[in-house]
């Protein structure tokens, strides 16, 4: 009798570290070579267009038709120079996968010939047909297809035989249906607000980009035993498994070597990286076994987050080629770490300045506080639609769980900014301030410290930590598209950015001095946003209960926590600055609410299914074994010594019995429940009975299977188990 585990596991013995070779000598001799990007354009590119481009790029304008007919002819031939014969445009619809539809350059002639062709219409705007990838009912209504339209800030690209041209997906009545056309958006904002506001300190800004530097973690499975778990292979996690004698309770392998087969595919990982221009710098090993991280420089963050998108799916790809598979689930495993994406976030001026780095005089570093307390009050006004722009079927696991930020969003910021904003708080007064108080003031700020980078603690529970020159923050789900998230951010402090410049323009117009205003509106934002600091242990139980003390939300369901998108205010916020209307956050809240229904849904499926045909058929098949071998006892032994030599196989054989017959009335009730839940239309109603009358059957039905792996013989066990899935390799 062959056993898919065992098999998978022999397999695996099988396997060497494949041999990857670099593609050059140096780094730099390769990198970027399959970008389109700045350098590349002047290349190819007659200067006139060259410079509309750039122009284009850097004031957000259009580009002419002239322009990208140039264009278009030249990324035609730089990427036929490399043997392309398909272009694409590529974009990321509201599923969080990215899309592409290949076309292939040449066009028919009349007399039945071809020929290559590439034109600016092409480059511009496409019309996909999209119809079955989510739109929230925007085009229902009106108009079937959508269509894609270059963004020419983010360089096109080469995969494979395929040239890849980033672009936004709106409906036909301009609504959005992807998620860069927001974020791109709240960059817009952002800019404004931030420039308007660096206007009280240097005249010379005129130029304010938000800056993305991601982590990604992720797990890695040898695919022999990801095709023998089912779950793995349709959910992206394993619904049952139990936990192992050892996971990562030694804390040994985050600073441990990296495994030779997994070193050999970061390295081709990294090289297809660099040859796309994605500036991956950090990897090494993570908290759980077999978990991982990679990093790449930070960028700016539109680019940074289609840069994140083509690593995840570069990553599954040469996964693949080392016979792995990389899971990118929150939580691919109960009991031990999951996975987030940290996302370091920031903002730029054209100075160069790092607007939350602390500056080197009295006068950069008012300009520093105002944007850090600036993007706390921020934080702290739409903590909900931020968790609500992370929250997901999988990072409800994660939030909350092992090693994870709680799903209450709080702000740490270290004890020396803690100190200064304290100052400021207790020093300023509420009206006029007499020349003493600003002297001491202005001295004090000036001697924030220059190490304050270096010195800054870290705290490495907090959702929302500075972390000296940037807000690191962590909540964000390790699958998920890093647009959401940041479009919330940009826009919340664009928001903030806009209120602190109106309220200081008062002042003034009422006769303060400026810093006098400046200190005065930060002072009122410090005590405003007070209840949001939280400098201690983020995972500790006895931080929920004082979060709800100060009336700090704790959402855990994740259909509740998405409600916010359609809140009053934040359809007014993002309204107001145009990055989200209340018809598309309309949509985008059902289109959450129906994955997050679907993956449970596809859970639910799973478990039911492995619980009928792999685990039932599998326990009966162990407790025949026990009951031939208690009748042989029976034949062979007397009366009085066969219960003690039986006491064992019974009690098992009456154990499996109990585990058995609650699994089979549970699944029974779950797909009852998933019977009346379906017959719901309406998706807020649907989302709300997944998440309250068949997510919970989940845990209840793998608490059994879980007790019967530990009962059934080893031998007969047929999923691969949590050691096998965290330590082979
Ligand atoms: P950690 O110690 O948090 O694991 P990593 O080195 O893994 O740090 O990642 C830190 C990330 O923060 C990198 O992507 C880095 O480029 C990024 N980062 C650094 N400075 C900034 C900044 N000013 N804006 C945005 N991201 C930044
Ligand atoms: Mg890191």
């Amino acid at each position: 009798m062959s056993n898919i585990r065992v098999e998978a596991v022999k397999e695996l013995f099988s396997r060497k570290p494949l041999v990857v070779e670099a593609p050059g000598e140096k780094v730099s001799d390769y990198y970027g070579i399959h970008t389109f990007g700045l350098e590349t354009m002047k290349k190819y590119l007659p200067t006139e267009a060259y410079e509309n481009v750039k122009k284009a790029v850097d004031t957000w304008g259009y580009i002419d038709r002239r322009s990208a007919d140039s264009v278009a002819a030249a990324m035609k031939a730089w990427a036929m120079s490399f043997g392309v014969t398909h272009y694409t445009h590529w974009f990321h619809p509201l599923n969080g996968s990215t899309a592409e539809k290949h076309d292939a350059f040449f066009e028919p002639t009349k007399d039945g010939k071809m020929f290559e062709h590439f034109g600016g219409k092409e480059l511009i705007q496409q019309e996909p047909d999209a119809s079955s990838l989510p739109s929230g009912g925007i085009r229902n209504t009106f108009e079937a297809r959508g269509y894609t339209a270059w963004d020419p800030s983010s360089p096109a690209f080469i995969v494979e035989k395929t040239l890849c041209i980033p672009t936004v997906f709106v409906s036909y009545t301009g609504e959005a249906l992807d998620f860069k056309t927001p974020l791109l958006k709240s960059l817009f904002a952002l800019d404004e607000a931030a420039v308007d506001v660096c206007q009280l300190f240097d005249k010379d800004v005129n130029k304010v980009i938000a800056t993305l530097g991601w982590e990604q973690e992720y797990f890695l499975v040898d695919e022999a035993l990801f095709y023998a778990r089912p779950d793995l292979l349709l959910t992206d996690r394993t619904l049952m498994g139990h936990a192992s004698a050892r996971d990562q309770q030694l804390a040994d392998h985050y600073f441990g070597s990296i495994p030779e087969r997994v070193s050999a595919f970061m390295r081709d990982l990294e090289f297809d990286c660099f040859k796309l221009g994605i500036p991956v710098k950090t990897r090494h090993n993570e908290v759980a076994p077999n978990q991982f991280e990679c990093a790449p420089v930070f960028e700016e963050a539109n680019l940074a987050v289609d840069h994140n998108q083509l690593l995840m799916d570069i990553m599954k790809k040469v996964a693949r080629k080392h016979n792995f598979r990389a899971l990118l689930h929150e939580k691919p495993y109960k009991g031990i770490n999951g996975s987030g994406k940290h996302n370091n976030w920031s903002m730029l001026t054209n100075t160069g300045v790092n607007l939350l780095a602390p500056g080197t005089n009295p006068k950069s570093n008012l300009q520093f506080l105002t944007f850090i307390v600036n993007t706390v009050k921020a934080v702290h006004d739409y903590a909900d639609l931020l968790r609500a722009s992370v929250m997901s079927a999988g990072n409800e696991h994660r939030l909350g769980a092992n090693e994870a930020p709680p799903a209450i969003i709080s702000v740490f910021i270290g004890q020396h900014l803690t100190r200064i904003l304290q100052e400021i708080e207790d020093k300023v007064p509420a009206v006029d301030m007499t020349p003493d108080q600003k002297t001491e003031l202005k001295l004090n700020i000036g001697k924030i410290p220059q190490i304050l980078l270096d010195n800054t603690d870290r705290n490495r529970t907090s959702p929302f930590a500075f972390t000296g020159n940037r807000f690191e923050f962590r909540a964000v789900g390790s699958s998920m598209n890093c647009a959401a998230p940041m479009t919330i951010l940009n826009a919340a402090v664009a928001n903030q950015l806009r209120e602190f410049k109106v309220e200081v323009d008062t002042l003034i117009e009422k006769g303060a001095k400026k810093d006098e205003a400046i200190f005065r509106i930060l002072r009122k934002y410090i005590i405003h946003s007070k209840k949001i600091f939280f400098e201690g242990n983020g995972y500790g139980e006895e931080w929920k209960q004082e979060a709800e003390r100060r009336g700090l939300s704790n959402i855990k369901d994740a259909p509740e926590a998405f409600k916010t998108y359609i809140d009053p205010k934040s359809i007014d916020m993002l309204g107001r600055l145009n990055v989200l209307s209340e018809r598309e956050l309309n949509a985008r809240y059902d289109i959450r609410l129906e994955m997050f229904a679907k993956k449970i849904q596809i859970e639910s499926r799973v478990l039911g299914d492995l619980a009928v045909n792999h685990i039932i058929p599998t326990v009966i098949k162990y407790q025949n074994r026990l009951i031939e071998n208690v009748k042989g006892l029976k034949d062979i032994l007397p009366a009085n010594e066969f219960a003690d030599a039986a006491s064992y196989q019974l009690n098992a054989i009456r154990r499996i019995s109990k585990h058995k017959a609650l699994i089979l009335e549970m699944v029974e009730e779950m797909v009852n429940a998933r019977r009346e839940a379906n017959k719901i239309e309406d998706v807020r109603l649907l989302a709300d009975a997944y998440s309250t009358k068949v997510k919970h059957f989940l845990n209840e039905i793998r608490y059994h299977i879980d007790k019967l792996e530990l009962i059934v013989d080893d031998d007969l066990w047929p999923l691969p188990k949590y050691r096998e899935l965290l330590f082979a390799r």
